[in-house]
């Protein structure tokens, strides 16, 4: 049976960089014997304007009905003005709650040739290869009570970090099994001095340690040192596993270790192991339209599909090979490329990257 990829490529740079990461998805599947399903649908602005809402009825049954959803990316000024309720944002994120989507994953890679991008000295960061796995669907941004109230005589803000313990089994269940993929290793982060949950979060995670992967290398570390050595000494992680909002932060400063918003990719994944797969970056809309925007974060997007979906790890290594010998051919689109450098366009790039394949 075909496995099914529902396409969004979405507004502004989303429509350009998609159309390349399906022909590199297209291909690696077609040499594998992997047969694949695509078909298209309408999410964000585009939607807006031709339905009147960022996730019209048919993209949301063609998405559940998805075992991999491939997005571009949401928005533009065109709709900045839109009342909060119906922006483009929107969309995206009813479909991250409506697929049930709770472990989000976002690698921090670095490839050699481009370790001179980062704020760091290329040689803290040259081939990093880490791994954020944040907690998506619980936590301090979901939890009640939330909200501001006035007490005597001035108004109070409050909101509530609550996790329960399947939650935090689930979650780190999905840590484990990660790092049985890559290297063998998980550092959980917390605030467990302070915070009773995080005790309970170091606690569970611990157990489910002991239970079911004591093969894999487990540490613990508190959320500020985490920051701290993140930018110290990044290569000494494999994977880190956090709350919602320990994870939204360090996942940034991770991010941009690496110096490049367009080489960034990212997955969401349900229990079913159904996933969103789609680059960090927005839609840019100061480049949108002129064939100068990066492709690789989202062609990485289909990496990470190959291997976490559809349990193809060959197909996501090939991928990544081929990405890796494009950046040491010195092939560059504009945003990775260093003064004076020669640059290529984004169908350029996704013609070196299905080339080097
Ligand atoms: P952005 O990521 O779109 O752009 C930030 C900067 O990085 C811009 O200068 C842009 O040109 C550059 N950039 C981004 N991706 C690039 C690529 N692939 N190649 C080359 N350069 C690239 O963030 P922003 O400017 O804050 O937001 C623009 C729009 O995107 C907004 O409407 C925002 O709401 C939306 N957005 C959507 C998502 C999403 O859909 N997941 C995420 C972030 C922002």
């Amino acid at each position: 049976m075909s496995a099914k990829v529902l396409v969004l490529p979405g507004d502004g740079i989303g429509v350009e960089v998609m159309a390349s990461a399906v022909s590199v998805m297209q291909k690696v599947a077609s040499d594998a014997g992997l047969p694949l399903a695509f078909t298209d649908g309408l999410v964000g602005g585009l939607a807006i304007d031709r339905h009147g809402t960022p996730l019209p009825d048919d993209t949301l049954v063609a998405a559940k009905a998805s075992d991999v959803v491939l997005l571009g990316g949401v928005g533009g000024p065109k709709w900045d003005n839109l009342p909060t309720a119906q922006r483009p944002e929107r969309g995206l994120l009813r479909l991250r709650s409506e697929l049930a989507l709770f472990a989000n994953l976002r690698p921090a890679i670095l490839f050699g040739p481009l370790a001179a991008a980062s704020s760091l000295k290329p040689e803290l960061v040259a081939d990093l290869d880490i791994l954020i796995l944040r907690e998506l669907t619980g936590g301090i941004y979901f939890g009640e009570p939330r909200g501001i109230r006035e007490e005597n005589g001035e108004r109070v803000g409050f909101n509530t970090l609550v996790y329960a313990e399947h939650e935090i089994e689930r979650i780190a269940r999905v840590a484990f099994d990660l790092a049985r993929k890559r290297n063998g290793r998980v550092c959980s982060v917390d605030k467990a001095n302070v915070l009773e949950v995080t005790a309970l979060w170091r606690e569970v995670v611990t157990r489910v340690h002991q239970a079911e992967f004591q093969d894999i290398e487990l540490s613990h570390m508190f959320v500020d040192n985490a920051g701290m050595q993140l930018v110290r000494a990044p290569k000494q992680f494999d994977v880190i596993v956090t709350t919602n909002m320990f994870g939204d932060i360090l996942s940034d400063v991770a991010a941009m270790l690496t110096g490049s918003l367009g080489m960034l990719p990212s997955a969401s994944l349900a229990a079913s192991g159904k996933g969103l797969y789609e680059p960090v970056h927005g839609t840019a809309p100061d480049i949108a339209g002129r064939n100068i925007a990066n492709p690789l974060a989202t062609i990485l997007s289909v990496a990470m599909a190959f291997r976490y979906t559809l349990n193809a790890g060959g197909c996501a290594d090939r991928i990544e090979q081929a990405v890796a010998r494009v950046l040491a051919d010195g092939i560059r689109t504009a945003d990775i490329a260093a003064a004076g450098e020669a640059t290529v366009g984004t169908r350029e790039m996704g013609e070196a990257v299905l080339a080097a394949l």
